[in-house]
């Protein structure tokens, strides 16, 4: 399954606050075996949110959007999505019922933008605040507050599913320079996925979802490339 981010702020551009959102979901999916395949920033700003969704929403199975959902003036994330699925903001009857029967607010005192959602959307429950969130076809709008977004997050996760995949790192002190002929060995004899980081040591990453073709291919890289002294075997599994 592959999934696209939409984080929607101002803040976020301009660097006031960071995009922990990104990190939390792209870390989450990915432990569900989901592959993230754009993490986007946009401005508060309609037409720049309805785009880049509408945009996702062709190329990936699923956009999970967080951000700007509150009655304020600069929370238009509802309305950039309603926009870019080709439907009206309404006023949700859910919404307003979620409000009076779950949480400590009054429907009557809130501002008017506060339940309303794109028109067929299904209302996401918001335990932790009063901005619910929702789903509408395959976008997925969840609430910018950490911990908001996390706890509306809960009741979605499970649709989110892809195969799990298992994660050897191999540490060797050469220069990725010197590593492509043996890095394109590995990949074509093991059919993994290799991912390479430098650093004081280079760290390859070697993903599939078969343990054992994982443990396989770093056992051959190891004995192939040289390993620092005293290197642990690095492996783990999301
Ligand atoms: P509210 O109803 O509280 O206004 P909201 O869904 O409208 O919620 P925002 O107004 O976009 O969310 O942001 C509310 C708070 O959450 C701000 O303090 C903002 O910095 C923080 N926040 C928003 N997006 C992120 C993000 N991607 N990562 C971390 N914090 C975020
Ligand atoms: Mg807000």
């Amino acid at each position: 399954m592959e999934v696209a981010l939409v984080t929607v702020g101002d803040e976020l551009l301009a660097g006031e606050t960071t995009n922990t959102n990104a990190a939390w979901l792209g870390s989450r999916l990915t432990d569900r075996g989901v592959d993230i395949e754009r993490i986007v920033t946009v401005p508060d700003q309609v037409g720049e949110i309805a785009r880049v969704v509408n945009e996702a929403r062709a190329e990936y199975d699923a956009v999970i959007v967080t951000g700007g959902l509150g009655p304020t003036h600069d929370d238009v994330t509802m309305a950039g999505v309603a926009a870019a699925v080709g439907v009206e903001l309404e006023a949700s009857e859910a919404a307003r019922r979620w409000i009076a029967e779950e949480t400590d607010y009054e429907p009557a005192d809130l501002a008017p933008g506060t339940t309303e959602l794109p028109a067929g959307a299904r209302l996401l429950r918001n335990p932790e605040g009063v901005a619910p969130g929702c789903a509408i076809e395959t976008v997925y709008v969840l609430p910018g507050p950490p911990s908001e977004m996390q706890a509306t997050f809960a009741a979605i996760e499970a649709e989110f599913d892809g195969q799990s995949r298992y994660v050897e790192t191999v540490e060797t002190t050469e220069p990725e320079s010197a590593l492509l002929d043996r890095v394109a060995e590995l990949r074509s004899r093991f059919d993994v996925g290799v991912g390479s980081y430098p650093g004081e040591t280079v760290r390859i990453r070697i993903e599939c979802p078969d343990p054992d073709r994982a443990v396989e291919a770093a056992t051959w890289l190891r004995e192939r490339v040289t390993i620092p002294e005293n290197a642990d075997e690095g492996e783990d599994q999301r």
